[in-house]
């Protein structure tokens, strides 16, 4: 069986953002690279939403733009701007298309749909594919998402909404999300942070329809497309092997807060990228321990108090948006993590520290 010098482990957001950052370096020169996929065609799946707060690879993957975002909770409002740090959503359609086409002129590239079909012994590995253990007091931020055409012009296509808390909580934490891309085309998602141990939250359908309906008051308009999907906000377990590197959700790329992961993904992959002449002595990348500690308390305050959560929320986007989303993306100074933190209803947050 043939050997390579690397194996990248599924071929999805990090397996692809990564050969390309390698691929269009001219990383893969002189060197052999296995992508081991076992999806059959690329199409759209997913919908990449994030602030800009980096340069990317894939601006021409973009579908909408905005600078300007909304949350709310019963009652109120909070209007932001995000100019300094536009939100994109990227259609991964066109992400896949650009990079298999890309990676495709590489004769040093192979694509297999099984690991059993190389020898993996001499290689060095990039492992997307999480290992993740059943327990039942994860939290997961799980949602559906559905694409619609509206026949009437309805939507401010310059102005998204991040949360509206305007919805039945269940006990849990619920909000729908709203990306217009057009007057008359936007995605509505219906998201919840929960520990997911029962399917009783995931009548999506009816909680899509209910909202669309009665709280946007659409009533004609025709679903183009829909998205399903479920982030842990727990690590995935990462065993330490002297020749492979956990890339991805698998590789703890997820901010758990908020389950912002594609920009993490490729911050990961230019650090790959800049030490894989040495990678195997090259230090562990990971997001911030003082991220890694905040969100653990986080979601310690979200599980004892889910009730509280929509203030919560609202509360943090009082502080200046600016401030918010470089905290959100993990480029905050203490100083702008101090103020967050000071929003904060603090008994809740100092009672959590000790659980
Ligand atoms: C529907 C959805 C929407 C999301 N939206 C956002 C968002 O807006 N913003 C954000 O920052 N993050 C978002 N995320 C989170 C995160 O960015 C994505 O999950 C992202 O795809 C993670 O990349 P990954 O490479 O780790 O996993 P994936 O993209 O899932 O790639 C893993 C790949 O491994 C392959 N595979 C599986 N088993 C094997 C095997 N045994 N051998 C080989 N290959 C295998 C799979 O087919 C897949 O292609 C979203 C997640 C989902 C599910």
């Amino acid at each position: 069986m043939r050997e390579f010098d690397y194996i990248i482990l599924g071929g999805g957001c990090a397996g692809l953002s990564l050969a390309y950052e390698l691929e269009i370096h001219e990383k893969l020169k002189n060197k052999s690279l296995a992508i081991i996929e076992p999806r059959v065609d690329y199409k759209k799946d997913k919908t990449w939403s994030f602030w800009k707060i980096i340069p990317h690879n894939f601006d021409d993957c973009v579908k909408k733009s905005w600078e300007n975002f909304s949350v709310n909770i019963p009652g109120k409002t909070n209007y932001l701007v995000c100019k300094d740090y536009p939100y994109q959503s990227i259609d991964s359609g066109l992400f896949y298309k650009k990079i298999n086409n890309k990676l495709k002129e590489n004769k040093n590239i192979y694509f297999f749909k099984d690991i059993n079909e190389i020898d993996k012994k001499n290689s060095f590995v990039f492992n997307s594919i999480p290992n993740i253990k059943k327990n039942h007091l994860n939290i997961w931020q799980h949602f559906c998402g559905v694409e619609i055409e509206t026949q009437n012009n309805f939507f401010d296509s310059e102005i998204f909404n991040l949360m509206d808390f305007d919805c039945e909580q269940r006990e849990s934490v619920h909000f729908f999300y709203t990306l217009p891309y057009s007057k008359n085309k936007a995605l509505v998602e219906t998201t919840w942070l929960s520990k997911m141990n029962d399917n009783t939250q995931k009548d999506y359908d009816n909680q899509i329809k209910n909202y669309i309906e009665n709280n946007l008051k659409i009533k004609n308009y025709k679903i183009t497309y829909k998205e399903e999907g479920a982030i842990p906000l727990f690590y995935p377990l990462i065993k330490k092997e002297k020749n492979m590197i956990n890339i991805g959700t698998a590789g703890g790329m997820t901010r758990l807060s908020t389950g912002y992961t594609f920009l993490n993904i490729q911050e990961h992959s230019m650090y790959i990228r800049r030490n894989i002449e040495n990678i195997v002595n090259s230090k562990n990348y990971e997001i911030s321990k003082k991220y890694q500690f905040l969100d653990e308390i986080f979601l310690r305050v979200l599980d004892n108090h889910p009730e509280k959560m929509p203030n919560i929320f609202f509360k943090m986007f009082k502080t200046s948006p600016k401030t918010v989303i470089k905290f959100l993306s993990n480029k905050s100074s203490l100083l702008e993590d101090l103020s967050i933190i000071f929003k904060m209803p603090k008994w809740l947050f100092i009672k959590a520290l000790f659980y």
